[in-house]
């Protein structure tokens, strides 16, 4: 198997300074880790070579690997792939990577619903590389057991297969409550189910919060402004929310766990945080979840028509996966327990969003030496039912009490998530 190793890469912030730590310093509670430590987990998840045979010694292939690995091969499986009889071999990691020993009076035991989704196993990661100790529940809808299969066995880590409609016990310090499908072809998948979760999910998890007097962080979402008629978003409106379309189970969801967070907090006491989340991407995101911003990436990647629904007037704000773990865990460790927009405010149609995400995946095949049999296409399909026309945070807020904005260009973002796939291609998990 033929593998492009990944060229370094120098990411620059809007300010054009360049980032090699996410994560800062907020109130007492230090989440700054190194760049390279997290790409080294979602860059490279694992490492796939053919098995050994004549033409290919053992040796050669341990020397490629540690090219490949670039000097984390340590905490990264090898995967064997037998070409004569189409199977792998998984290998375990020979060491994890290193997390801080911190104290007891700083080490928290932290509970991670839906922590194997594409938001969850990044803010796991964060917070394992820092030192505390993860409990991660999913049920593993849209999630999977590969995204933070690189901490299994870890003594500070723990996963747990479970539903959250069902109640769960465990004594912990904060929730970061995130089970729930995002992208709209899950969660109107089936729909009743995605209610349930909102609902009977989050009053579990508050339940819980309630007895072990944890802190406890919603993710909720933009959808809960709907299709607003105020731009941008500020925390204060109230939203435009069709309750009965195919979107309702979502948004009407999400509104109605906002709203059993608040009864819990003014009648129990229970310690909340609610993110309003806008549109994130990154690394782990499902290629196939549906989402623009992995349907483009993929599509152009394998050559294939990018798909615009609508007229591609309606607009997004994207916002880098780095940049939300970092506005998640300022919130969880803030005083302010009024709703916060995180989001990036660097808004976009989404036709010229299509043209970025070509011309991005055209320059890193170019910089790989590919070069495409043809320009991919933008074509454009029927839009689909409540789609939202605007959508862009207002983060004077966050800014304000949290003292956090986004770090990453759109641009950088989507270049890292580019290669992030590409790797996946080469590797055939794709
Ligand atoms: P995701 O689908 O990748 O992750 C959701 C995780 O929750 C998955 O691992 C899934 O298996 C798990 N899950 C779903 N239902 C469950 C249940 N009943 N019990 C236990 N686990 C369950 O989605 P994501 O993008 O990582 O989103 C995470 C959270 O952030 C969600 O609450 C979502 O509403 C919110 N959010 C995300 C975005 C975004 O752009 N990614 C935007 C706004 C809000
Ligand atoms: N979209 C698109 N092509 C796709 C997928 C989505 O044009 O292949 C549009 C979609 O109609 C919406 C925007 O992109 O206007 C963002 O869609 P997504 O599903 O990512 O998230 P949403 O913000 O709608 O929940």
């Amino acid at each position: 198997m033929s593998v492009s190793q990944t060229p370094s890469i120098r990411t620059l912030d809007k300010s054009g300074k360049e980032i090699t730590t996410v994560g800062f310093q907020r109130f007492g509670f230090d989440c700054e880790v190194p760049l390279d430590t997290l790409r080294s987990l979602y860059l490279r998840p694992h490492y796939v070579t053919v098995a050994a045979n004549a033409e290919e010694d053992e040796a050669k292939q341990l020397e490629q690997h540690a090219h490949f690995t670039r000097g984390s091969e340590l905490y990264q499986s090898k995967s064997i792939f037998h070409a004569d009889t189409h199977s792998i071999s998984y290998t375990t990691l020979s060491r994890f990577p290193p997390v801080k020993l911190l104290p007891p009076t700083q080490r928290k035991r932290i509970l991670v619903t839906g922590g194997a989704g594409f938001v969850g196993s990044h803010l796991v990661d964060r917070l394992m590389v820092l030192g505390h100790e993860v409990t991660v529940l999913d049920n593993f809808f849209t999630g999977s057991k590969t995204t933070v299969s690189h901490w299994v066995g870890h003594p500070n880590f723990e996963l747990v297969r479970h539903d959250v409609v069902e109640p769960f016990m465990i004594e912990c310090d904060q929730i970061y409550h995130l089970a729930c499908p995002a992208s709209p072809p899950h969660y109107q998948f089936n729909a009743v189910k995605t209610i349930k979760t909102s609902f009977m999910g989050t009053l579990n998890m508050l339940g819980l919060a309630k007895r072990t007097k944890a802190r406890f962080l919603i993710s909720s979402t933009s959808e809960v402004y709907g299709d607003p008629e105020v731009h941008p978003q500020h925390e204060d409106y109230w939203g435009h929310v069709n309750p009965i379309g195919p979107r309702a189970c979502y948004d009407e969801g999400k509104r109605v766990a906002e709203t059993l967070a608040y009864g819990f907090h003014r009648q129990d006491g229970v310690d909340i945080r609610v993110a309003r989340i806008f549109n994130t991407y990154g690394p782990r995101m499902n290629p196939f979840d549906g989402r623009v911003v992995s349907n483009f990436i993929v599509q152009a990647l394998r050559g294939e028509d990018m798909t615009v629904y609508g007229d591609g007037k309606q607009t997004r704000s994207f916002q880098y996966i780095h940049d939300l773990i970092d506005g998640l865990i300022a919130l969880m460790n803030s005083d302010e327990t009024r709703p916060v927009n995180v989001g990036n405010s660097d808004e976009f149609t989404i036709g010229d969003f299509a043209t970025l995400v070509r011309e991005i995946v055209e320059k890193v095949q170019k910089e790989d030496g590919e070069l495409p049999t043809r320009r991919v296409e933008i074509v454009y399909k029927p839009m689909p039912t409540d789609d939202p026309q605007k959508r862009r945070p207002d983060t004077t807020r966050a800014k304000e009490v949290l003292q956090w904005q986004p770090r990453w260009t759109v641009r950088m973002g989507l270049e890292e998530m580019v290669r992030y796939y590409k790797a996946k291609i080469v590797e055939g998990s794709m």
